[in-house]
């Protein structure tokens, strides 16, 4: 029997909001479970437990099937998000959407290392920063790292203040290879029954600023900063 795939939520096609494939028109996927619980989660609701019975356990065929009615049976790009998506069986999913020309990209903190990384045509590596809370296993994001030899893999780093800058300019250092993408970090992200929550855009709009006035004094041009444009454009609003 196929392995059933924890789904919060299949929306879309909207863009991908932030990172190395911001802008894209994009189907996003998101799994229900994360083994992080980050002070400043955005996606309580794939997250917390109490929103479990909101998890529907789906074949991959299904999932499938729901992706192409959103995107009008034309292929695009998926994004599978969480939660932590790396704990979901998704190596069919990946091989049924790639038969019909379906594109995946896999957005991970990188704690969590599976086999089926190498079939995916980008792996986010979203490192947790101090501000988090969390506390990152290197040997198990590298074995991540590793894990998705097929993929092209990338960087992106959530940054709230200095102690998270000063870190996020360490990974870079550790992984030179990788391209990184920043982002200031939502510090009115929403509860996890009430997205209509209001985002402090003002606040959100100067932490971008610090952020690019940071990384440009530092000299450090090997950085792309970028701000959460859905956040931008609607809040913390979900399913956009
Ligand atoms: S890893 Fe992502 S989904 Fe999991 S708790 Fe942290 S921010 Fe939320």
């Amino acid at each position: 029997m196929t392995d059933l795939i924890r789904i919060s939520e299949i929306f879309g096609p909207t863009i991908q909001g932030e990172g190395a494939l911001i802008g894209q028109p994009t189907v996003f996927v998101r799994t229900g479970g994360c083994d992080y619980r980050c002070a400043w989660c955005d996606s309580l609701h794939a997250v917390d437990a109490d929103y479990r019975e909101t998890w529907a356990p789906m074949a991959p065929a299904r999932v499938m099937a729901e992706v192409a009615r959103l995107s009008g049976d034309r292929p695009i790009m998926v994004t599978l998000s969480g939660g932590n998506p790396a704990i979901q069986p998704l190596g069919p999913l990946i091989a049924a959407g790639h038969a019909r020309g379906y594109r995946f990209a896999l957005e991970t903190q990188g704690s969590i290392a599976r086999d089926w990384f190498s079939d995916l045509d980008m792996l986010v590596l979203s490192p947790k920063p101090p501000s988090s809370g969390m506390v990152v296993d290197w040997a198990g994001f590298e074995a991540c790292r590793d894990a998705a030899r097929g993929a092209r893999s990338v960087l992106k780093i959530v940054v709230f203040d200095e102690a998270d800058y000063l870190w996020a300019r360490q990974v870079a250092e550790r992984y030179p290879d990788l391209p990184l993408y920043l982002q200031p970090g939502n510090h009115t992200p929403p509860p996890p029954d009430d997205d209509g929550a209001v985002v402090d855009q003002g606040g959100l709009d100067a932490r971008m600023r610090w952020l690019v006035d940071r990384v440009v004094g530092d000299g450090w041009f090997s950085a792309t900063v970028l701000p959460q444009l859905h956040v931008t454009l609607w809040g913390n609003q979900r399913g956009v």
